[in-house]
């Protein structure tokens, strides 16, 4: 039993080849957890770098709280299960399960109670003395579950164990795979290009693309909330049905208009609480792409409804697939065009193929995903609220009825008479006597919850504790320094970032007499000590080029320090004020850097002191963190 932690894992293989970028999981004890993704999308390397079959390029792996980033595979505690179940033929079921045991030397009692045992939870008693090639697929692939299940490992990962058989059995060895880990009580990896074994088996789904991932969720919450594009269309048969239409809010409502091909105009209207968690941006005459899953069409008597007209009809028993055109004008059916509309629905009105039928959405499950980063443009927890603001004669932002102090400088550079909007995060948003609005929704996600509040025709969003309460008032201050302003469109006044980067140089220097190397992150000349450990991950990695390439590194800005001596003098720029937050922009070596300041802040420079091991370290040009 063990839990597991990948953090920031990358795999370069010699060829140059990127396979898996940034993976980050912290996996619990007794998870099931599922790798999905099509072909060549890595996870397979990214389940061998577990097993120690492939080496980690850079990233740290844990099992329990073991760093075995250089922990040989046998040493590791895991075992594998792989597709083509690798049993030796000339041995019987029973040798091959007892034979990972004999070669540890364990005593021959001890393994022949283990390899029962096994052969019991599997049901392969009666078939111990057989050779594997006298038994099928399915029987084969319980003896390579044997083998690693008689080993008692901390971890099983299981690579497609289940693609070499027919479907059928396919579908019993699920229920037979789920069952296993639920009796062993062991925590599962489980890798599949099968998105229906991945719903069916996993507590949690890792989807993977490109050697990226997409989203690492729960089976329902990938289904019902996906994170964009590609997971809404991967996760789900018959696929999303996908749209480019135009959202534009009219009041309560908001009008989602398809593209059509002709004049014609097809369109139906959403309530705008559906959509309250969108950016204002994607709200007014705004493009979009519009995602609906075919079961949450209905094919209805009402004339209101979207019209389309029936292509086919695949009739499954107790529900019809049917192939539908938007729009009353007859088409061509041409496969995957933009106005096809996938339906699938168990009503008993008949219908086929010619029909003009009135379709109806599911207002409550809509997705909308951008058009060009392919993300849902609604998330649990959003982003921002937008609100029109403006600056009066005294250099006040107003907002949410309410006015803001801003830094004089800040409030000459936006000027007056402009289309203002301000983008406040909720964490800008905490508990406090400045504002009070009304709590008109308490949602919980995961160990946070987000309170909507009302504010005129829109909302603005808080995390809260547990114990504010709907219909409510919440008091709360706005955190200046999150929030970002607009002119026309255009950010004026940036959220303060939570880290810093700077960009530097990596050096090493030979100790002879201490015969040590010690490594340093060089910034405008000024060396940082890098931690041993990092310096020679960086140099394993990268090779003698880490001397000659500029790297980016990040510090947290809590973790920059001011200090009375040592350090790097750093003139003073200019102080920021953002009210409740004052920073002091600093020349750091020829690169600004901005540290937090107390509100009586007057000095002309500053040392500060950055510790090597508060810094991460990124290869820009190939988008990878060392470390
Ligand atoms: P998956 O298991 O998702 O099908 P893999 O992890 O096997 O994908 O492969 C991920 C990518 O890495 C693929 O593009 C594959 O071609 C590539 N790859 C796998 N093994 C090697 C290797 N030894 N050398 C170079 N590229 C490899």
């Amino acid at each position: 039993m063990a839990s597991l932690k990948l953090s920031h894992i990358y795999k370069v293989y010699d060829n140059g080849h990127k396979a898996v970028n940034d993976f980050s999981i912290d996996i619990k004890d007794k998870e099931f957890i599922v790798f999905v993704g099509p072909s060549g999308c890595g996870k397979s390397t990214t389940l061998r770098m577990i097993a120690g079959l492939e080496e980690i390029t850079t990233g740290d792996l844990f099992i329990g709280d073991t760093l075995v980033n250089d922990v040989e595979p046998k040493d590791r505690d895991i075992a594998m299960v792989f597709q083509n179940y690798a049993l030796y033929p000339h041995m019987t079921v029973y040798e091959n399960m007892a034979f990972g045991l004999r070669n540890r030397k364990v005593p021959e009692n001890v393994i022949r109670e283990k390899v029962m045992e096994a052969a019991r939870i599997l049901d392969i008693e009666d078939y111990l003395e057989r050779k594997p090639k006298a038994m099928s697929g399915g029987q084969r692939q319980r003896v390579a579950l044997g083998r690693a299940i008689v080993r008692d490992p901390k971890v099983f990962l299981l690579d497609e164990p289940l693609s070499n058989l027919d479907a059928k059995l396919r579908a019993t060895m699920r229920t037979e795979i789920t069952k296993l880990h639920k009796k062993l009580g062991t925590t599962f990896i489980y890798v599949t290009h099968d998105q229906v074994e991945a719903m069916t088996m996993g507590t949690r789904i890792v989807v993977m693309k490109l050697g990226y991932v997409q989203q690492i969720d729960t089976p329902m919450n990938l289904y019902n909330k996906p994170g964009n594009k590609f997971v809404a269309g991967f996760i789900g048969t018959p696929q999303m049905n996908f749209f480019d239409v135009t959202l534009d809010r009219r009041g309560d409502d908001v009008n989602v208009k398809f593209a059509m091909p002709n004049d014609e105009q097809i369109a139906f209207d959403l309530p705008y609480v559906s959509l309250s968690k969108a950016h204002d941006r994607y709200l007014h005459d705004a493009k979009v792409c519009f995602g609906i899953r075919p079961e949450h069409i209905s094919i209805v008597e009402h004339e209101t409804g979207i019209k389309a007209r029936v292509n086919v009809v695949e009739r499954l028993g107790n529900e019809s697939i049917a192939y539908c055109e938007l729009g009353e004008v007859e088409k061509e059916y041409v496969v995957g065009s933009k106005t096809q509309i996938v339906v699938k629905t168990n009503t008993d009105l008949t219908f086929a193929s010619g029909d003009l039928v009135n379709l109806e959405i599911n207002p409550s499950k809509v997705h909308f995903f951008d058009l060009e980063t392919e993300l849902s443009i609604i998330s649990d927890i959003p982003e921002y609220a937008t609100f029109d603001a403006s600056i009066d004669a005294k250099g006040q932002l107003n907002f949410l009825a309410n006015k803001v102090a801003l830094a004089p400088e800040i409030a000459k550079a936006i000027g007056n008479n402009q289309k203002l909007s301000i983008e406040v995060p909720p964490s800008a948003i905490v508990s406090g006597s400045d504002y009070s609005l009304d709590v008109s929704k308490v949602e919980k996600f995961d160990d946070q919850y987000l309170a909507t509040l009302a504010v005129g025709d829109r909302f603005v969003f808080a995390l809260v504790d547990e114990t504010v309460t709907e219909g409510s008032k919440y008091s709360f201050n706005v955190l200046n320094d999150k929030i970002r302003v607009l002119v026309n469109g255009e950010s004026v006044l940036a959220p303060i970032a939570e880290c810093e980067s700077l960009k530097g140089m990596f050096t090493k220097e030979e100790n002879r007499k201490a015969r040590e190397i010690n490594f340093f992150y060089e910034i405008g000349g000024h060396k940082i000590p890098a931690p041993q450990d990092n310096g020679h991950k960086i140099f394993t990695v990268e090779g003698n080029s880490c001397y000659k390439t500029e790297y980016k590194y990040e510090v947290n800005r809590k973790k920059i320090q001011a200090v009375e001596d040592g350090g790097v003098a750093c003139p003073v720029k200019d102080v920021l004020n953002y009210l409740n937050a004052h920073y002091a922009r600093v020349d750091y070596l020829g690169q600004d850097l901005l540290i937090e300041v107390a509100e009586d802040f007057a000095a002309a420079s500053v040392n500060i002191e950055i510790d090597g091991n508060d810094v991460a370290v990124y290869n820009v040009e190939i988008d990878m963190r060392l470390c």
